[in-house]
């Protein structure tokens, strides 16, 4: 279907021809094994425009080709070596990367780098185990010493995988942004809070308590952080039933938010009993407390960062708290973003060696020393893709896009 055919081409060069009666088309061919699958591969650029791709599709397939399942070209560059799982799995991270930051973490684990880090671990795990298991053999060697070394390996070992899944907190906030969820009683001024957080007007402002009823949910960043700032429905006891659904999505909201700013109203005299119920909802939470309408005068004793949504007053604060509490805890060098299989994995791998360490110290018998470092070994290896299940594999590359 290419004219004109040149009958040898030379692998990653440009041509130039037609695909008779359709389009004008550059293409090239990769020979084996310097591909993305590993396999002979011939790429076609054609003009922009579902058309034109489809037609030249049909003819692919008209002249005995097939059309790829979703993530097989991913799949076959698992299967024939070209990369490992975690690479196979950033290939998937870069695609679904809401920021940049998110896609520059992806690239680290695409080009290998992380992947390294695990294998190295699993080797230095795998000399450990063939150690003790000789001790096993031959336990009249220097056997306090060999054992002492193994677990100061072993400790090693366990740090690097600590460190990776301490990463992975901070990871997932780039890759699915902070879940900063607006609170408070009906007219607080939440979507005025929201607008000035945006500083567009998206959600509605009335002056009717109970307008907004859906969770209105934004992406921004703030101090670099990205963040999905959520909107939620007024806290009140309705009797109204679309009114009743907002109220416990914001129940909801609140739950799954990884920062909750309550609001308050600075120039109320006291707190309503919304306000006491919202107190509640937020106990044991990441929260900042900020007293809304504060231009008004203060009158409220509650304590919390005064702020005025009509004004900008107390913004910088504002942003900044958020900020703080958001990175509070969370390691921000040396990010990992993991599928939850992958931290399934760590956890596994962590696990087995913490039992192992302490097997060691309580001076357990080298058997079940063993049997702690094989668990780990191949917790890491399925976290790899050494050893692991045709079930996984497929249930990995099912979640891709077709041509992935
Ligand atoms: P929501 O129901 O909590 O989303 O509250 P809105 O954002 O819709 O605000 C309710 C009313 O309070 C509107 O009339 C806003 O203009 C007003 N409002 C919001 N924030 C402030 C503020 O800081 N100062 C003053 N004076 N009015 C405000």
């Amino acid at each position: 279907m290419l004219t004109p055919f040149p009958m040898k081409m030379r692998p990653r060069h440009m041509y130039h021809g037609w695909i008779k009666n359709l389009d004008e088309v550059l293409y090239f061919y990769m020979k084996s094994p310097k591909s993305y699958t590993g396999e002979d591969v011939i790429e076609i650029s054609c003009h922009g425009g579902v058309a034109i791709a489809k037609a030249i599709l049909d003819r692919a397939i008209g002249a005995g080709a097939r059309q790829a399942h979703p993530g097989e070209f991913t799949k076959r560059a698992f299967l024939n070596g070209r990369m490992d799982l975690v690479q196979a799995e950033a290939v998937l991270e870069a695609i679904n990367s809401k920021t940049i930051r998110a896609a520059e973490v992806a690239a680290g684990h695409l080009g290998g780098r992380f992947s390294r880090e695990i294998k190295a671990v699993r080797e230095a795990l795998i000399n450990v185990l063939a150690g003790i298991e000789a001790g096993i053999d031959y336990p009249e060697d220097d056997e306090r010493g060999r054992v002492r070394k193994a677990g100061s390996i072993i400790k090693r070992q366990l740090k690097v995988i600590e460190l990776a899944i301490e990463g992975a907190g901070y990871g997932e906030i780039l890759k699915e942004g902070a879940r900063v969820v607006i609170a408070g009683k009906p007219n607080v001024g939440k979507s005025s809070l929201l607008n000035r957080l945006l500083q567009e007007e998206r959600a509605l402002v009335t002056e009717r308590p109970g307008t907004t009823r859906d969770t209105i949910e934004e992406p921004l960043g703030i101090k670099g952080i990205p963040i999905r700032l959520i909107d939620t429905a007024g806290i009140r006891r309705s009797r109204d039933k679309v009114e009743l659904l907002g109220i416990n999505r914001a129940k909801v909201s609140i739950e799954k938010a990884d920062l909750v700013i309550a609001l308050y109203d600075a120039s109320c005299g006291r707190l309503e009993k919304e306000d006491h119920e919202l107190q509640g909802l937020v106990k044991g939470r990441k929260v900042i407390v900020a007293l809304n309408k504060s231009d008004l005068g203060v009158r409220l004793m509650t304590k919390g960062t005064l702020i005025s949504a009509k004004t900008g007053k107390g913004f910088d604060r504002l942003l900044g708290l958020i900020a703080k509490a958001l990175l509070k805890g969370m390691k921000t060098e040396g990010q990992t973003i993991l599928s939850s299989r992958q931290l399934g994995c760590l956890v596994k791998a962590k696990q087995s060696l913490q039992c192992a360490v302490k097997s060691i110290r309580i001076k357990a018998g080298n058997e079940l020393v063993a049997l702690d470092i094989r668990e780990a070994i191949q917790a890491l290896g399925e976290m790899t893709g050494i050893e692991v299940s045709e079930e996984v594999i497929e249930k990995i590359f099912a979640e891709f896009c077709v041509g992935k």
